[in-house]
């Protein structure tokens, strides 16, 4: 028996979200008494036995150059056959991109529960019951999952990563790979940008900016504090911003520990994807705006008139 944690990476970098999975496999590891393994598809450039830090004691390596990162149907053949000859009872996967599409197909490859989204250790004390995030982040709902195998697919930025001082072994395992049924024919990185379901801090804006002339600000605040960039839905539809920046119901979720609104309102349906954010700053020159509700700090103004005082006073940190 042991958790096997799947370790998600681009371009050999291993993903932050990857290094969550692995604290979180390994405390759970450690509460079922069991082994905690994690798995690697590919060639990393990454210290691999460094993910003993997060507590993970033995680390499965693919060498193969010829994996195709992008195929979810490939990366579940390879991660359900590592379950089987290791005999693991819990996967535990991030909830990103890779995850919610390796998630399902390793469910039914598996024949296993799956938990999408957890947010929290399983409480093992009867059973297996998983705490996930429902309805937009608007409650709470206790999964039990009674099938032999089990997968959770953690929400990012949920589970903080650990730092110990261990170091996994690490160990090559031979696995089939089948044809990639996916071609990839280029990439195209997106300069600069911290992928927004990583990023700890995000600067976003939304229709109160009034044009895409004027992200300027956000821009330069972002660039101060390390942050990513975000936008409300028009802002996207409207071609302000690209679409990969829009948060929300219908868009990305974040959860960084500071989420910066500039001229957004707070709809409902944009709150649903930043509400699990620690803290949330608001400007916005409507003192009846919803977002306020919402706020831990609130500025009620023009971010005309705001943003440069406020980037001022960073640049002078
Ligand atoms: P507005 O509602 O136009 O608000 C602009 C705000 O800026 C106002 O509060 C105004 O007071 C303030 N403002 C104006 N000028 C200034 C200034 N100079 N300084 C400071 N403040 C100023 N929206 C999302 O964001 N994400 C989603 O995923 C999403 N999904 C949706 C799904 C469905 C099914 C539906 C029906 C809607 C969805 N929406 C979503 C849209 C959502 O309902 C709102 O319409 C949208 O969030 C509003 O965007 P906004 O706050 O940028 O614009």
């Amino acid at each position: 028996m042991s958790v096997l944690v799947y370790i998600d990476h681009t371009d050999g970098e291993i993903k932050k979200s990857s290094l969550e999975a692995a604290s979180y496999g390994a405390q759970l590891a450690s509460q079922l008494g069991v082994a905690a393994h994690g798995l690697v598809l590919g060639t990393l450039n990454a210290d691999l036995p460094a993910l003993g830090k997060q507590g993970l004691q033995k680390v499965h390596q693919v060498k193969n150059d010829s994996l195709n990162q992008f195929d979810p149907g490939q990366q579940a053949a390879m991660v359900a056959e590592a379950v089987t000859n290791l005999g693991a009872t819990v996967v535990v996967v991030s909830n990103n991109v890779t995850g919610k599409a390796l998630g399902p197909r390793l469910s039914a490859r598996l024949k296993a529960g799956l938990v999408a989204g957890a947010v929290a250790l399983p409480d093992t004390s009867n059973g297996f019951v998983v705490k996930k995030a429902v309805f937009s982040g608007k409650a709470f709902a206790q999964i039990a999952v009674s099938s032999p195998i089990k997968i959770i697919a953690l929400t990012p930025n949920a589970f903080s990563v650990t730092n110990g001082d261990g170091s996994a072994e690490v160990a090559d395992i031979n696995l089939t790979v089948p044809a990639a049924k996916i071609k990839v024919t280029g990439t195209n990185k997106i300069k600069g940008q911290i992928p927004l379901s990583e990023a700890e801090l995000v600067v976003s804006g939304g229709r109160g900016l009034k044009g895409p002339e004027n992200w300027g600000m956000i821009e330069e605040l972002a660039d101060l504090l390390g942050a990513a960039t975000a936008c409300s839905r028009p802002v996207a539809d409207s071609h302000w911003r690209p679409h990969h920046e829009h948060v929300g119901q219908t868009g990305g979720a974040v959860a960084p520990n500071l989420y910066f609104a500039v001229g957004i309102s707070g709809a409902i349906q944009h709150l649903a994807g930043v509400n699990r954010s620690k803290v949330i700053v608001v400007i916005n020159k409507d003192p009846e705006a919803p977002f306020f509700k919402a706020a831990d700090y609130g500025i009620v103004g023009d971010a005309f008139e705001v943003m440069p005082k406020i980037i001022d006073s960073v640049k002078k940190l």
